[in-house]
């Protein structure tokens, strides 16, 4: 997985995209330890989704500016491990050597959450942990995240069943583009995770690397998956998961502009703020670790 540590907290020294100007005020989206959060609202319009070459979208379809007025909340600092997974499946069910790589065995994915809950850790999705940025409100000691990227439908027939027995949710980042093709998770499947307490984030159209596409496409990629996330489902998702981990000031200000109140990276760190909610750290869990491992991991958060 590609990292973009670097790039962590480069919402406040990137320059806004010139083709998002309408929707950036001219004040980066982290310059300001607090900003009042852009998404409470109603759904935004969304830029025509018909063609994948689009021309950028007319200036009336780009949702309206988030206000960045400082909120009245008081600024909190959170310190919550983000448990990062892409597939929960047995070996010989991994489609590709990558899925391989990014496969965790379901009887170590049990292990895992096993230990957690031993320890005492509670789950909270990312969605919750994004509005606790957004108000200013701390969660209780041993609190975590566990997301599950890519949409495999392995999430529901092995990492689906684990969670729930250990009474977890989890946060399920799915690509619209994928929903349905074989070996992916369905739209029915989808509204069934929902119904059952767990999170939909949005993880783009096509998973493309975001930063390599122009201003107008990533637009697309993630304010047009947020219309197809809205058509679909009873709850849009609030929260965004970069492709492989990769973004730049254009990607920022398009989640800012779709209404999203925080992204996933695939990069490392211990804390959340909301001047940096669009550059959320993440743990990338590994087959290899033992659930004793992975209460180690999770220790240094405390
Ligand atoms: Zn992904």
């Amino acid at each position: 997985m590609v990292l973009v540590a670097a790039a962590a907290m480069a919402g406040s020294r990137l320059a806004p995209a010139p083709s998002l100007e309408s929707v950036a005020t001219g004040t980066p989206a982290t310059s300001a330890p607090l900003i009042a959060a852009p998404s409470a609202g109603p759904p935004v319009a969304s830029p025509s989704l018909t063609s994948a070459s689009a021309a950028p979208p007319p200036p009336t379809l780009v949702p309206p500016p988030p206000s960045l007025e400082p909120t009245a909340f008081p600024p909190v600092t959170l310190h919550v491990p983000i448990l990062a997974y892409h597939v929960v499946a047995p070996l010989d069910v991994a489609a590709s050597d990558l899925s391989k790589l990014l496969t965790v065995l379901p009887e170590r994915f049990e292990d895992h959450l096993h230990a957690l809950r031993r320890e005492g850790w509670q789950t909270v999705t990312a969605g919750v942990l994004a509005d606790a940025l957004e108000h200013g409100r701390l969660l209780p000691p041993r609190t975590f995240v566990i997301t599950l990227d890519d949409g495999h439908d392995d999430g529901w027939t092995y990492a689906l069943p684990i969670i729930q027995r250990y009474g977890f949710v989890a946060t399920f980042y799915i690509v619209t583009g994928l929903v349905g093709l074989p070996t992916y998770l369905t739209w029915a499947q989808l509204r069934a995770l929902q119904a059952l307490g767990m999170e939909i984030g949005n993880h783009t159209i096509d998973h493309l690397a975001l930063p390599s596409q122009p201003a107008a496409e990533v637009l697309r990629q993630v304010a047009g998956a947020q219309a197809i996330f809205e058509g679909h489902l009873e709850l849009a998702p609030t929260t965004f998961s970069y492709p492989y981990g990769l973004y730049d000031a254009t990607t920022v200000q398009a989640v800012l502009a779709t209404g999203l109140l925080g992204a996933m990276t695939s990069s490392g760190g211990l804390e959340q703020t909301w001047a940096a909610r669009f550059a959320l750290p993440r743990i990338n869990v590994r087959n290899a670790w033992t659930g004793a491992q992975l209460i180690r991991s999770v220790n240094r958060f405390r």
